[in-house]
């Protein structure tokens, strides 16, 4: 299984959208024709299907924040657990931005959850399990403010799903494989996504700290919840009580509260109201530092001296 969520818009492409699998090659699984919600398709998968669990067996699965939210709860770990130990690298841009693949297990490109009964976490399985053998393109033409979703149908060989006698919708597909939710949490996060990949170098380099908050705040779900109670946050952002005690209920709404978070960080939108007294709270923390940082001198020198007298009285004391 080695279709995800299309997120990648070449920054070289022309900025009227993209069409990445317009053209296949001949080897390609991809099928080269766009498919909208009411289009149909033949596929259907289940146990007794001869092929059963090929497709786990050699992944390369791109991980969306909701897939985490989802997988770290079923396995009752933090999302930094789940980062450390079921994740792996790499950089979805020419930019590094961060992007995280599912775990393969050490000795195979099988995946880490795949048991000999299938799935071991099926109802919680990532959106790119979900929509095989579907995928998902996300596109964003000239001048639009958000994407727009096309389907495709990857056959691969070893699939024997599409010679199974079942017709459906794409519609049905994705509502029978739960992909509602999954792509209405996600989408803000795709569009963030998409918007830096299709700026290019309007938007330039992100700085070192951006990309550590967009993987704060994309991936690290636990650590993004610390991160909102921090005086440095909380000085900045003018959050209502009611607000903070929801996101704090409220995993999803803690997720599209990171989104609108991301925005903001990477984009300058003002998504989150700012505190009038922010910058004379920034200040005054600064001085603060300042005047700390010239007392642990002063302190220092003190010890120095103290310590220069010290030795010059034992060397009295020894004559
Ligand atoms: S998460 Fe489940 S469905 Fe997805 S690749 Fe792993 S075993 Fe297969
Ligand atoms: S039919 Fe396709 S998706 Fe289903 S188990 Fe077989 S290879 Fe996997």
């Amino acid at each position: 299984m080695s279709i995800d969520i299309r997120l990648p818009q070449p920054e070289s492409a022309p900025d009227q959208g993209i069409k990445e699998y317009s053209d296949p090659s001949p080897m390609t699984p991809v099928q080269p024709v766009q498919l909208g919600p009411n289009d149909t398709f033949q596929f259907r998968c289940h146990k007794g299907i001869a092929c059963f669990n090929k497709c786990c067996q050699n992944i390369d699965i791109m991980l969306a924040p909701y897939d985490i939210l989802r997988l770290k709860n079923r396995l009752r770990i933090s999302s930094r657990d789940f980062l450390d130990n079921f994740t792996r690298d790499f950089a979805m841009d020419g930019h590094g931005m961060p992007g995280l693949k599912l775990a393969t297990r050490d000795e195979s490109p099988a995946c880490v959850f795949l048991t000999p009964e299938g799935c071991g976490v099926y109802a919680d399985r990532p959106s790119a399990c979900r929509y095989y053998a579907l995928g998902l393109l996300s596109m964003r033409k000239k001048d639009s403010p958000t994407d727009e979703d096309s389907y495709f149908v990857v056959k691969e060989d070893h699939c024997l799903g599409h010679q199974e006698a079942k017709t459906q919708t794409v519609g049905e597909y994705r509502k029978e494989q739960g992909l509602e939710d999954y792509d209405a949490i996600n989408r803000d996060w795709r569009q963030i996504v998409l918007k830096k990949r299709s700026s290019g170098p309007t938007v330039g380099r992100p700085s070192e700290r951006s990309m550590e908050l967009f993987f704060l705040a994309s991936y690290d779900l636990d650590g993004f919840r610390d991160f909102i109670s921090t005086p440095g946050f909380t000085d900045l952002f003018e959050l209502d009580p009611a607000e903070n005690e929801a996101l704090l209920a409220s995993e999803e709404r803690l997720l599209g509260f990171a989104f609108r978070f991301l925005k903001q960080a990477l984009y300058g939108e003002i998504t989150i109201p700012i505190r009038a007294d922010a910058a004379e709270k920034r200040r005054e923390r600064y001085r603060q530092r300042v005047e700390q940082m010239e007392r642990d001198a002063v302190d220092s020198k003190v010890f120095d001296q103290d310590a220069q007298y010290e030795s010059l009285k034992y060397e009295k004391d020894d004559e």
